[in-house]
């Protein structure tokens, strides 16, 4: 099987973390701060503060924003759970926004008469969690300027987009928001195994992230609310969470970082190349942001023009062979949501998507010839008299 995504360990890789299996310290050494440094170099955020998956790191991220009880937090409906969830660890209510058709990222028309009606019914959003689908940058100026009118905080899930651009600069650089999240899991762009970072330009943001990562214990005599007792002195000041990295995942992280370029070159490539060798047939191709960090592609049937379902495709594809699969599920729709009675009605957009969308393969393991053979394959179903579905 042809998975849609899988890692790029190189000699390298391995040499960075075999050092730090025999060094002093896996974890609480001096890597992952060294890993840290380089985020916030090469994003241009002030602070980078790593953690054990994003999913952890958008719990501290709501916490340290200061999400509570009854506060209501608005997210994609074209997310994995994680951009949700979040905010229910932290006690509040979750509320979806449809989709761009062309984007996939939220829609801004329906953000705005969203907030409008929020606004009338005193239940405007304390914090909007956006979402880069695929790597490609949500319009984060105007959603900004959103932020300002109606007073809501803004934390960017940019687990697909490590190495994006936004107008010309770095995603993770907080420009427009109060914190970035990155996930270093193995479908990623780059990966520590399991890992996450949040970034962020506030002191006071990155000072309580770090508290709540270590079980909001600090051994920082300079933040000592207590006399010191001893040198054996350290404090907890708030109830935190062991979510802390470990070196060797840190050195792992260093050394794919330092190649991301070169990746994301490779995987705009192969966009370019599916782009190509799809061109004459019945699909919508994503849309084309040169300034994406291309995690997805992500492709639409034109249910109208095809004899199959897109069920039918999508089994006869994973049957060839081709791990396709489907970014995402509305987050809705899923039971545990379904039973906070959000109606399906006010997101057409995601829902023909969802109806339409498959992931293809993406990532550095794949040639010309396998992406050949994937286009192949789609083209048999699509164009020939093939029954066997
Ligand atoms: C992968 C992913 C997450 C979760 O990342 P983990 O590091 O696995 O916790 C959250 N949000 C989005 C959009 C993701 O793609």
């Amino acid at each position: 099987m042809i998975p849609y995504a899988t890692q790029n360990i190189t000699k390298g890789d391995i040499k960075k973390v075999s050092d730090v299996l025999k060094s002093d310290f896996l974890t609480q050494g001096n890597v992952v701060p060294e890993f840290e440094k380089k985020l916030s170099q090469f994003t241009g955020a002030r602070f980078a503060v790593c953690t054990n998956s994003a999913t952890s790191a958008l719990h501290i991220s709501c916490l340290a924003l200061n999400i509570k009880k009854d506060d209501i937090v608005w997210t994609s409906s074209n997310s994995y759970v994680a951009s949700a969830n979040c905010a229910l660890y932290c006690g509040a209510n979750v509320d979806f926004l449809d989709i761009n058709s062309k984007t996939y990222n939220i829609c801004l028309k329906s953000l705005k008469s969203k907030l409008r009606y929020a606004e009338k019914i005193k239940k405007l959003p304390k914090l909007l969690i956006v979402v880069h689908f695929s790597g490609s940058a949500c319009e984060m100026e105007k959603i900004w300027k959103l932020s300002i009118k109606y007073n809501f905080k803004i934390l960017e899930d940019a687990s697909h987009a490590i190495g994006a651009k936004y107008n010309n600069e770095k995603i993770g650089n907080c420009r427009y928001s109060d914190v970035t999240v990155f996930s270093f899991h193995p479908v990623k762009i780059i990966t520590t195994g399991e890992g996450g970072a949040a970034l962020t330009n506030d002191s006071s943001l990155k000072k309580r992230m770090t508290l709540l990562r270590n079980h909001g214990v600090t051994k920082n005599e300079k933040e000592m609310i207590n006399k010191i007792d001893g040198p054996w002195y350290y404090e907890q000041q708030i109830l935190g969470y062991n979510f802390r990295m470990t070196d060797i995942q840190g050195a792992l992280g260093i050394s794919q970082l330092s190649r991301i370029k070169s990746n994301i070159a490779k995987r705009k490539k192969i966009a370019t190349i599916y782009n190509e060798l799809l061109s004459d047939l019945p699909v919508l191709r994503p849309m084309f942001d040169p300034d994406s960090a291309f995690h997805l592609y992500v492709i639409r049937l034109k249910t109208n023009l095809i004899k199959h379902t897109h069920l039918e495709v999508f089994n006869f594809l994973r049957k060839k062979g081709i791990g396709v699969n489907l970014h995402y599920i509305p987050i809705y729709k899923h039971p545990f949501y379904k039973s906070r009675n959000i109606k399906e009605i006010n997101f057409p957009n995601m829902e023909q998507y969802y109806r339409e969308a498959i992931s293809f393969p993406m990532h550095l393991k794949l040639t010309k010839k396998k992406l050949t053979y994937i286009t192949n394959i789609l083209k048999i179903i699509l164009l020939g008299n093939h029954c066997d579905t």
